[in-house]
């Protein structure tokens, strides 16, 4: 046999629950069940799928992203295409592509969008629980729209997903809520934490030395505990907003009040990527250990123009799906797709034609219903419909074929009677399944 091939460290199988596997993560069943409760949602919303390609040209990244953020400095899988020589780069998140792909269908022509996409994104981190190389997110941008109440608008979406998949805000997810002003505002804080970290030099990290001219603003996001103390003391962006900037993020507050969802305002919060401006925010766990961050996005009125576009405000958010279903696991929450009704089994291969047109017929009703194939024994094939989870076996015996009915048996209730029902017309009793 040839030697195997093994996947890339930090990219995961997504596999049905039948499949054994050494890491615990979520089955496909629970990433389909989340797909379609996001899909239902966003709808309900107005929000318009979008897909756009996983590779993009590296400049788009270094322009949209800023040149001194982490994932341009040392996360961005990039490579050199052999053919033509151009640089390109695994997108690392959505939201530069999605701008990218709308500027140059002049999308926002006709007024402003809402948008959602769903898909891997990759960075080269160091792999470990809630942190992947080919992680996926649920991206969710309104492109084109000033206004606070779409941030809050944003936010509240997320809550209602939350509230969709079972999970309790406050308990198993909090939120928290910054503004970051304008960037004139960011200057004149900046130039004001320059020289608080000037007059403690002796007290930085190495990290922190390189970013002091840099991008001092993310010395604040520091993991250092050595630090925190002097990341504690210094100056506050909040005391450099003006008027508009305060007035745009007490608008976002008071639709978060009214609709009675608690959040913490933390004034440290201030994200990895350099084109966030005004409203950001974060919904965190404390179930996760250091990966506690399940969303995290914000306003971005800067990118469009920056990447080439007739400057148009924007706000949108990423949401880790490996993080979010491996909390959605922790917890038990029952968001996987069920397993199927029932499950058909055939012990006589001169039977299969008329129970195959009895099938496709439940199929048609709505009825979920698993064919056995590859014969086998009635025993053998009783125990893969009990492996099936599924609630009815349906049994098409010579007998019960030979007088035109096929038998349900229940296999989740012992209470229940077997009956038998008419092979001719699965739609009579097709709901009898489907209420069960
Ligand atoms: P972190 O601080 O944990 O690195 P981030 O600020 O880099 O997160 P964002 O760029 O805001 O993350 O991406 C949005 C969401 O995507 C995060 O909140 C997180 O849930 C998820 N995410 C980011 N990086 C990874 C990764 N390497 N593996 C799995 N999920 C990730
Ligand atoms: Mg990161």
């Amino acid at each position: 046999m040839a030697e195997k091939i093994s996947a890339v460290k930090g990219m995961n199988d997504i596999l049905p629950a039948s499949v054994p596997r050494t890491d615990k993560l979520p089955d496909s069943a629970l990433w389909s069940g989340f797909e379609s409760i996001v899909r239902r949602l966003l709808s309900r919303y107005g929000y318009q799928y979008i897909v756009t390609p996983v590779v993009e040209p590296t400049s788009l990244f270094v322009r949209g992203l800023g040149e001194v953020t982490d994932i341009v400095e040392k996360e961005m899988y990039s490579f050199t295409d052999a053919m033509n020589g151009d640089r390109l780069t695994l997108r690392p998140e959505a939201t530069a592509g999605i701008v990218r792909a709308m500027v140059e269908h002049n999308a926002l022509y006709n007024g402003p969008l809402r948008l959602w996409t769903l898909g891997p994104m990759f960075r080269h981190e160091r792999p470990q629980k809630g942190r992947y190389r080919q992680f996926h997110q649920l991206d969710v941008e309104a492109l084109g729209f000033a206004g606070p109440d779409v941030d809050a608008e944003l936010i509240l979406m997320v809550r209602a997903l939350w509230r969709e998949l079972g999970l309790e805000e406050g308990r198993h997810v909090r939120l928290e809520l910054n503004s970051l002003g304008q960037p004139h505002e960011r200057h004149a804080h900046r130039e004001a934490l320059i020289r608080y970290f000037e007059a403690n030099a002796a007290q930085l990290d190495a990290d922190a030395q390189r970013r002091l001219h840099t991008n001092p603003l993310r010395i604040l996001d520091t993991k250092n505990p050595a630090m925190q103390a002097l990341v504690e003391g210094a100056p506050q962006l909040m005391d450099f907003l003006g008027a508009e900037s305060r007035d745009h993020f007490d608008a976002v507050r008071s639709v978060l009040d009214a609709a009675g969802l608690a959040y913490r305002v933390n004034p440290r919060l201030v994200r990895g990527m350099d084109y966030y401006n005004l409203t950001v925010f974060e919904w965190v766990t404390d179930q996760l250990g250091s990966q506690g961050t399940v969303c995290g996005g914000g306003r971005y009125d800067g990118l469009i123009g920056q990447i080439g576009g007739k400057p148009a405000p924007a706000v949108g958010f990423g949401l880790g799906v490996e993080r979010l279903l491996l909390l959605i696991q922790e917890l038990q929450l029952p968001v996987a797709d069920p397993a199927p009704v029932a499950y058909a089994i055939v012990p006589s291969p001169a039977l299969l034609p008329q129970a195959m047109v009895t099938l496709e017929a439940l199929r048609a009703a709505g009825v979920s219903v698993v064919q056995h194939a590859g014969g086998g024994s009635m025993k053998s094939q009783f125990k893969k419909a009990d492996a099936s989870g599924a609630r009815f076996a349906l049994v098409f015996g010579e007998e019960e074929v030979a007088q035109g009915q096929v038998a349900l048996k229940a296999l989740r209730d012992a209470q229940r009677p077997q009956v038998l029902r008419p092979l001719q017309a699965p739609a009579e009793w097709a709901a009898e399944l489907l209420d069960a």
